[in-house]
C-alpha cells in the first residue's frame, strides 16, 4: 500500500448510469494502479435531492461490478458537526457573511455586470451583500469572501488549469439559511477528513475545482491532485448522460459488458477480457502506464 487515497463520491439521486460508472471506474483504476486506498462517500448532503434507496442501490451495483471499496462508507448527512467547524473557522477569519439575494436577483444583477460568463455559462455572484444585508432583508445563504488572485493547478488528464475565482465565481455560498450545507464546503471538508490525496471524477466538476482548492487553503488543508475524465455523452441527444437526462441504470446482470463500455467511453481500446477480474487487472495495468503520478 502507498499513501495514495482516492474516493468515489456519488450523490444518491439515482442508480449508477453509464456516466457515473465511467467516473467510478476511473477513480477505482487510479487508486488500484497506485496501490492506494479507494474510499466511498455518499454525498447525501443535499437532502431534498436524495432518493431513498439510491445509495444502497449504488453500493450494490459497485459490488456487482467488482469495484470494492476500502474502509467504512462516509455519509455526508451525518457530517454536520464537521461542516459547522469549518464554517466557524471561516467565520473567525471574518470571511463569512449573510446574503439576502434571491436566485433571480443574482442572475439579473450578474447580467448587468461587466463580467463575461465563465466557460460553462456561470455568472459570478456580484457581491451585492458583501458589505451587509440591505435594510429589511434576511439572509437566505451564507457566503465566503473569496480572496483575489488566479488559482492554478495541473489536471492529470487535462493539463494546466487556471481560474480567477473571485472574478469568475465570486463569493461562494457554503450554507443555506434553512441549514442545508453546500456541496462545495462538504466536499472540501470530507476529502481532507478522509485523508484523500487524489480526486478522480467527471469533467462536469472541473469548473468547481479552483474554488474547492481556494476553500481548502482558507481552511489550512493540504492541496489535492486532480484528474477529470471526459463526460459520457448520449449518442442520440448529444447531451451529457445524467440522471436528469434520463440515463438508464447500469445493467449489472452483465457486469463485464458494463465495464468494457465504460472503459471505451473513457477513450480506451476494448480489453476483450474474459471475465471481470481479468478486465480489472488489464485495465489497471493500462491505466498505470497512461497515468503515472507526477
Ligand atoms: N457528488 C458529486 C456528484 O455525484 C461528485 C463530487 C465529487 O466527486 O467531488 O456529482
Amino acid at each position: 500500500m502507498t499513501d495514495y487515497v482516492g474516493r468515489f463520491a456519488p450523490s444518491p439521486s439515482g442508480p449508477l448510469h453509464a456516466g457515473s460508472l465511467a467516473a467510478a471506474l476511473a477513480s477505482w483504476l487510479d487508486a488500484r494502479a497506485q496501490r492506494g486506498r479507494w474510499l466511498l462517500r455518499i454525498e447525501d448532503v443535499d437532502t431534498p435531492r436524495t432518493v431513498p434507496g439510491a445509495a444502497e442501490r449504488i453500493m450494490m451495483q459497485l459490488r456487482e461490478l467488482g469495484l470494492h471499496w476500502d474502509g467504512e462508507v462516509v455519509w455526508q448527512s451525518r457530517r454536520g458537526a464537521a461542516y459547522q467547524q469549518a464554517f466557524d473557522a471561516l467565520a473567525a477569519q471574518g470571511r463569512v457573511y449573510g446574503c439576502g439575494c434571491t436566485r433571480r436577483e443574482i442572475a439579473d444583477s450578474a447580467l448587468r455586470g461587466p463580467a463575461a460568463p465563465g466557460a460553462d455559462g456561470e455568472r459570478p455572484y456580484p457581491g451585492t451583500c458583501r458589505h451587509g444585508l440591505p435594510p429589511g432583508r434576511q439572509a437566505r445563504a451564507w457566503r465566503v469572501r473569496m480572496p483575489e488572485g488566479v488559482e492554478r493547478y495541473t489536471d492529470r488528464w487535462l493539463g494546466p488549469q487556471e481560474q480567477d475565482v473571485a472574478q469568475a465565481v465570486g463569493d461562494i455560498a457554503i450554507r443555506r439559511a434553512d441549514g442545508l450545507w453546500a456541496y462545495q464546503l462538504a466536499v472540501v471538508v470530507d476529502d481532507a477528513a478522509q485523508g484523500v490525496t487524489d480526486v478522480v471524477r467527471g469533467a462536469d466538476l472541473l469548473g468547481s475545482t479552483a474554488r474547492q482548492r481556494v476553500l481548502g487553503r482558507l481552511l489550512g488543508l493540504p492541496p489535492l491532485r486532480y484528474l477529470h475524465v471526459p463526460l459520457v455523452m448520449d449518442p442520440v441527444s448529444g447531451l451529457k448522460l445524467s440522471k436528469q437526462n434520463g440515463a438508464p441504470p447500469i445493467d449489472t446482470a452483465a457486469p463485464l459488458a458494463a465495464l468494457e463500455s465504460a472503459w471505451r467511453a473513457l477513450g480506451f481500446a476494448p480489453q476483450e477480457a474474459h471475465d471481470v477480474p481479468d478486465f480489472l487487472a488489464r485495465a489497471t495495468e493500462t491505466w498505470a502506464r497512461r497515468f503515472p503520478l507526477p
